[in-house]
Order: C-alpha cells, then structure tokens, then sequence
C-alpha cells in the first residue's frame, strides 16, 4: 500500500488528486491538505468583479466531494516539510496545521510515500506598500471573496457617475515583477463594457498599467498570431482593443506604493511617476509560501527544497536571455534532493522569466513574472499524478510522462466583456507555452489562428460549466482535458 498526499486544491493540486484516486487502487490512500473548504473556478473571478455571477455560481464544497471518491480531506495548510523523517522514524512527513473544524489550530505529521506541492503562489500584496485589498481604494480579484469585494466597490464607483461624478479607474499590475497581466487585460475590457451598458461610460477615464515592456506581452515574451495570410502581433491587437475603447495605458511601470487614490510608480528610464484614481485593481506579486524543509536531525535544509517555489529538474543556471532555451524549463518536475516530492502549477520555481528580463535606470528589475495559467497548470498535475500511479504500479522510479512548458500548447480564452449576445472573448492558442527561437526562429512559436467574437464569449462560458463538472467529478469527468 503507498500513500501519496497532495497540497493545495487548486488547478494543479485538485486535478492531480482527482486522476489519482481514479487510476489508483482502494488499497492506496490519497491524501488532500488544503486550507480551502471550497473549490473556486478562478477564470470566472472576472465577471464575479463585475456583478455578472457569484461565488456561489463559480465554487463548490470539496468535503462531500472527496468523502464520495474515498479521498481524505484535511483542511489544513502545510507548514514545513521532512523528506527524511525525523528522531522519531525515518518516514518523511509534512508538518500541517488543521485551519477549521474541531482541530483548528492543532498540528499533524502527515507521512507519505509519494508528495506533490502543488500549493499555488502567496498573494503578496506586502510587497508593495499600502496595497491590500479594501485599502487605499484598492481592490483585488485574485480568489473570489477578493472579486465579490471588488464589485462591491465597482458598483458605488458605477452610482457616482450616475450622479453626474466624474471618476478614474486604474486597473494593472501592482508591482514591478508581479504576473498574471491576463486576468487583469480581461478586467479592464469587462469594466470597460460594463460602464458602457450602463451609460456612464462618458462619466470615466480609465488606464491601464503593467509591467509589460509593451502592451500586449503578458509575461509571455510577446505574441504573433495569423490573420488571414499575415501576422499581428499581441501588442497591435491588444493596442487596436485599447483604442477602439478609450483606455490609455503605462507599460514598463513598476508600482512600488499606494495611498489613498494615488498609486507611485518608477518607469524603466528610472523616472518616479504617480497616477490618481478613485478604483484601482492591481494586481500583487505572486510570491512563495516562505516553507522550511528540516533533514533527520532537524538541519535546515531549505535550499534543496525551495528557491522562492519548489526547486524542479529545470536548469537554474543563471545566463543571459540570448542563451535561454527551451531545455531550461521542467519536464518531470521532480525535485532533484528527493525523486518523491514532485511540484506541478505555480508551485515550482521556474528557471527564469518568459519575457526578456529589464532593469530599469536604478537598477530595479522591471519585468513580468512568467505566468502558468490554468490549462498547463492542470497538465502538470495529471502529469504528476500518472507519474506517481505509473511508479507504484510498477514498482520502479521510471518518470515515464513528461510535461514541460516548452513543449505544451496553451488554449486562452479572454474574456473582453460580458453578454449574451453583445459579449466577446478572444481566443488564442499558443504552442509551445515557452517559445522556442531554435525551433521557429520567427516567431520563437507555431503561428496560430487568433479570433474575436460572441463565439468566444460562449466558449468561455461553456468552459465554466465544464471545468465545475470535472471539478465535482461527475461521470465521465476524466474525458474533459485539461
Ligand atoms: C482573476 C484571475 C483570472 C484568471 N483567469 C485565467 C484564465 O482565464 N485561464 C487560465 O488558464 N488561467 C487563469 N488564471 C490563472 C489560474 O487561475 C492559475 O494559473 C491557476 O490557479 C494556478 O493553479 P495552481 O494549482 O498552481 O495554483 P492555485 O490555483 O493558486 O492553487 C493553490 C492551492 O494551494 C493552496 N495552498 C496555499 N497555501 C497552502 C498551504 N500552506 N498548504 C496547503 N495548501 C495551500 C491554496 O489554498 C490553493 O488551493 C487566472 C487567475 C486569476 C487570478
């Protein structure tokens, strides 16, 4: 009997526990600790952000859930991690402290055969001075109790103009290495649409800022997409959609403070600038949980375990942007120190960024952190998890699927408002995730269709309800991809 714990319930965590008790016999356990008791479709955060659905229409219990499958649920987060066991026996544990319920704040080893990390990032809204949602008219819509707070907000800054008040929103990035410039481009157009539907959208000025070196980067190192025989480029179609609404724009901005209505910011000419609003989403750094790993005889030993995330089998020797390659990126993402632990979605810590890494005059690094969206964080977990069947199966440490962002196509539907009929959403496929300038010297990626619709707005929509039911693992779940 092996026994294989997984931690966090996320995209990563949730699917890998999912194909694990599956494709595993009864006589296995699977373990789940997460702090969540709910499970959240974070794409839909956006419209959450706009008061077009509710919490309750994007989450769902997880203890009903993994009490069905035979899963055991821990809610709990995990504290610091034992690959070797400890004085007491040699069985690696990971240190967990319950967060609800009858043991809350009660401590537990939980051993294990097999380990996966798959705990997401910290939402570090710390790293920039007086950003935490609720403050400094500041709003987040990272989880969805953020996003629900965030309409909250809209919706008095949505009164105003229709009491004749002018008002400016700010939506972006809130730090000078912070990701996920996606989610925050799909806010600013669904607010943007939204105040349009409600006739103020006269009654605002609205900008954008990021840390992109240009508009349209997102983290990624640029996009090319095919339309009709030529190509465009993610900056042309993402400054076209900025146009046709309005919306200025900052790029190469790192936002280092916030105070009530005023967010500063240095530029990479190292010029110290600052914007007024009267709402701003911005969105944090995402950093890591800050775990500390112990060997037997209690040693730290930290630093074979974690960089800032859960150090993988990628290529972490420094070099310049010239010499990256795809073959830095993780294929097994297996911890070196110990083949047991393995790290699947945000959860480890990737080589370098995507996007050409620049310092700004002061020297402060003004660059996006490489973002790892849903769709691969999901194939790393189902990769992860057949991994781990496949070894106990059949007894050996053979790693026998691999899933590297180098490799992997990435889907991306993005939402630019909401509606039946006058909502649209782009849609976009990137192959591989990573580009790879050896392979496509052009474009560094295969050039693919991009589209622009009401179509794309129903595919998102449709994606919604399908990713929920292969969340709950209603029959036939598995035949979604991921
Ligand atoms: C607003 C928004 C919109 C987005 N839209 C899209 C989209 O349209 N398409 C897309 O592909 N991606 C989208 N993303 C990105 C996507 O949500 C992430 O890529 C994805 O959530 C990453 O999955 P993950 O499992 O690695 O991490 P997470 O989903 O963050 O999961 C991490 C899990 O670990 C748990 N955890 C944290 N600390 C601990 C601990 N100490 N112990 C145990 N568990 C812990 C967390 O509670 C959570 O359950 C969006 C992100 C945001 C914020």
């Amino acid at each position: 009997m092996a026994k294989v714990v997984v931690l966090g319930s996320g995209f990563a965590g949730h699917t890998a526990v999912s194909f694990l008790r599956k494709n595993l016999g009864k006589e296995h356990e699977v373990v789940m600790v997460t702090p969540n008791s709910k499970w959240q479709y974070i794409p839909s955060n956006v419209w959450i952000g706009i008061g077009k659905m509710t919490p309750a229409d994007t989450t769902f219990p997880l203890a009903p859930v993994y009490r069905k499958k035979g899963i055991v649920y821990k809610q709990a987060k995990v504290i610091s991690f034992h690959p070797e066991g400890d004085n007491e026996s040699d069985r690696p544990y990971v240190l967990v402290e319950y967060v609800s319920g009858d043991k809350q704040g009660q401590q537990e080893k939980v051993d294990y055969d097999y380990l996966i990390n798959a705990t997401g990032p910290k939402l570090d809204f710390d790293a920039t001075e007086g950003l935490y949602p609720g403050k400094n008219k500041t709003v987040s819509i990272c989880s969805f109790d953020h996003a629900e707070h965030a309409w909250k907000e809209l919706k008095k800054v949505i009164d105003l103009m229709k009491q004749g008040k002018r008002q400016r929103i700010l939506i972006g990035t809130g730090h000078a290495g912070a990701t996920c410039q996606g989610a925050a481009f799909e806010y600013i157009l669904n607010v943007e649409k939204l105040l349009r539907d409600e006739g103020v959208r006269d009654m605002a000025d609205i900008q954008w800022i990021s840390n992109e070196y240009e508009l349209g980067d997102f983290g990624m190192d640029g996009m090319y997409f095919k339309v009709g025989f030529s190509a465009i480029t993610g900056n042309e179609l993402a400054e076209k959609l900025f146009h046709a609404r309005g919306i200025k724009f900052t790029v190469q901005a790192g936002v280092y403070k916030v105070e009530d209505g005023k967010a500063y910011y240095e530029n990479l000419d190292g010029e110290y600038k600052e914007i007024e609003y009267d709402f701003a989403m911005l969105i944090p750094k995402f950093s890591g949980h800050g775990f500390k790993a112990y060997d037997k005889e209690g040693n730290d030993i930290t630093e074979k375990l974690f960089k800032a995330f859960m150090v993988v089998d990628a290529d972490y020797t420094p070099k310049p942007y010239e010499e990256w390659t795809v073959q830095d990126w993780p294929e097994k993402l297996q911890n070196p120190s110990y083949p047991n632990i393995f790290a699947a979605g945000i959860a480890f810590h990737p080589p370098h960024t995507i996007s050409q890494p620049r310092k700004s005059k002061n020297g402060t690094v003004i660059t996006p952190a490489p973002p790892r969206t849903g769709m691969p964080s999901a194939i790393m977990g189902k990769t992860v998890a057949d991994n781990i069947v496949h070894m106990i199966k059949t007894g050996t440490d053979e790693v026998k699927h691999l899933a590297s962002m180098g490799n992997m196509g990435v889907a991306c539907v993005a939402s630019a408002g909401y509606g039946t009929f006058t909502g649209s959403a782009i849609v976009m496929l990137l192959d591989p995730a990573i580009p790879d300038y050896k392979k496509y010297p052009k474009y560094g990626r295969r050039l693919k269709m991009a589209s622009m619709g009401v179509h794309g707005h129903w595919m998102k929509k449709i994606l919604h309800h399908m990713f929920i039911y292969k969340a709950k693992m209603k029959p036939f779940w598995w035949i979604i991809p991921e």
